[in-house]
């Protein structure tokens, strides 16, 4: 295994999934700035190729390959095309989301529910069971994203911060499953940022971006880069000891 002490990342191979938009592609750049090569993960295959194509214009070199989180048989085949093409797999972004349909508890559908549960926290979890054997040859890191969602509760969206709650026991408990085995999992936990998903959360109006920032103490959203930044800092060996935390990067939303 090469050093990434200082953020090297030659030599590794990255896997990212929820890369065609925000946060996803945000990370992906970045490990492709740092030199790894990439694998972008995601339903929307058009954001995903366009997500490849930036990466390829930094003259990074990347896979881009579509895969639904909530099947098991698109998990194991963009892993297996990952190490078909690039021999290895170092870090996991399991990053893929959606967001809930504003609901109180009770009038949440039952398929709605079902919905958010399997893409938020069911398909990290099927992401993790085919990447870990991959990662336990060499070692590796695995950050999820859970959210600010993860660490209070939120009006109208029980589905939602109930899948980001459980995404942080799941990488608590996987944390230590695997971290005597070289591998450290950890989750981030993003506060409100500028992606397209927060473009329907908010309407895209400005009075909408007005009512989230409000709640923002650092007066802004935050941006995807400022996430992609601790996954990658997550990922380095400057983060070896850190196992089985939940990284709130959320401009002070949640300790208010
Ligand atoms: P985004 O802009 O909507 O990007 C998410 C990507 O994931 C989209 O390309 C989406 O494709 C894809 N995706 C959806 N379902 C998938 C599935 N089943 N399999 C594979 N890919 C799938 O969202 P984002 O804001 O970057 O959010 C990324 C993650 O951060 C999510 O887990 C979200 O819950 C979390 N998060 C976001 C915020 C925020 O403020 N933005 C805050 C806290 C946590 P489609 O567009 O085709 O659905």
């Amino acid at each position: 295994m090469t050093t990434n002490e200082n953020g090297n990342y030659t030599g590794k191979v990255a896997f990212v999934t929820g890369a065609a938009n925000g946060i996803g592609r945000a990370t992906a750049l970045a490990f492709a700035r740092k030199g790894a090569h990439v694998v972008v993960a995601d339903i929307s295959e058009q954001g995903n190729q366009e997500t490849a194509r930036m990466i390829e214009d930094l003259g990074g070199r990347v896979i881009a390959v579509k895969c639904d989180v909530t099947r098991a048989s698109d998990v194991k085949a963009a892993l297996s095309k990952t190490i078909e093409t690039f021999g290895r797999l170092d870090f996991a972004f399991n990053n893929a989301g959606v967001e809930q349909k504003n609901a109180a508890t009770a009038e949440i559908e039952e398929e709605e529910w079902d919905r958010i549960v399997n893409i938020n926290l069911r398909g990290v979890f099927l992401c993790m069971k085919y990447e870990i054997p991959l990662l336990l040859k060499q070692g590796g890191a695995i950050v999820n994203t859970s959210s600010g969602a993860g660490v209070i509760g939120i009006k109208g969206g029980a589905a939602y911060t109930a899948a980001k709650h459980g995404l942080i026991g799941l990488t608590k408990s996987a944390a230590l499953d695997y971290a005597s085995q070289n591998i450290r999992i950890n989750a981030v936990c993003p506060g409100y940022i500028d992606t397209p998903m927060m473009g329907r959360f908010t309407g895209g109006t400005d009075e909408g971006r007005a009512k989230v920032i409000a709640e923002e103490p650092i007066g802004r959203m935050g941006k995807p880069e400022e996430i992609a930044a601790a996954v990658v800092w997550l990922c380095s060996d400057a983060a070896a000891f850190v196992v089985g935390h939940a990284m709130v990067i959320d401009g002070g939303q949640t300790v208010q």
